[in-house]
């Protein structure tokens, strides 16, 4: 059976994962069903460089080829913050989902609207020899000022997809994993991980 090791401490990314790379007859393994704990520091200056050294490590510490993901949210009134940083965007110790949405909500006070953003993923897969190559994908949308659904994760209650007219969060998981950054970058992932695991 070939194991693809999802590659991510991150509770929703293993959700939308794993159900994202479900039909890809791949045995997908969490850091969980094999006892590793590893927390990779993502000093990186792009989400590619944070990606590879995350998949690189959860590669070399099991032995078995694995897919991680880099994320963040970009809001253009801010520059692109909190993009990289979006994991750790508080100045709260100990800060959680709603403490970063909190303080996004915060910096975008008085900033003109629509506050138009996209979140952005790059996907990395990584070989025990330490072989690397990326996907990406992006989603667009705006942040509004008021929390809207309690799906997903992150800044999902407060990313609206005008199209849609419904914020991330208030998608089902199906809804989101047919538009989101993720799932676009695991579509651009499918032909690395055939090339990998079947050689063509
Ligand atoms: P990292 O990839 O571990 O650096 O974390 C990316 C951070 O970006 C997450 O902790 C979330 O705060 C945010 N993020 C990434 N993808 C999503 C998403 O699909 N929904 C909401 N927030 C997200």
């Amino acid at each position: 059976m070939n194991s693809l090791l999802i590659a991510t401490n991150n509770k929703g990314k293993v959700k939308e994962l794993q159900e994202l790379l479900k039909d890809t007859d791949l045995e997908l393994v969490t850091p969980a069903d094999i006892n590793l704990i590893l927390d990779v520091e993502e000093n990186g200056s792009t989400y590619a460089e944070n990606a590879g050294k995350k998949a690189i490590a959860f590669a070399a510490a099991s032995g078995l080829i694995s897919l991680a993901d880099d994320s963040g949210l970009e809001v253009a009134v801010l520059d692109g913050a909190p993009g990289l940083y979006s994991a750790r965007y508080s100045p709260k110790p100990g800060a959680n989902d709603a403490d970063r949405r909190a303080f996004l909500l915060q910096n975008l006070r008085g900033k003109p609207h629509p506050w138009k953003a996209r979140f952005h993923a790059t996907i990395a897969i990584a070989t025990p020899a330490g072989d690397v190559e990326f996907a990406e994908g992006n989603c667009f949308g705006e942040v509004i000022p008021e929390e809207r659904g309690t799906g997903g994760f992150g800044y999902d209650p407060v990313f609206f997809i005008p199209e849609l007219n419904q914020t991330m969060a208030e998608l089902d998981m199906e809804q989101k994993n047919r538009r989101s950054h993720r799932a676009l970058a695991v579509m651009n992932a499918i032909p690395i991980l055939k090339k990998i695991f079947l050689g063509g």
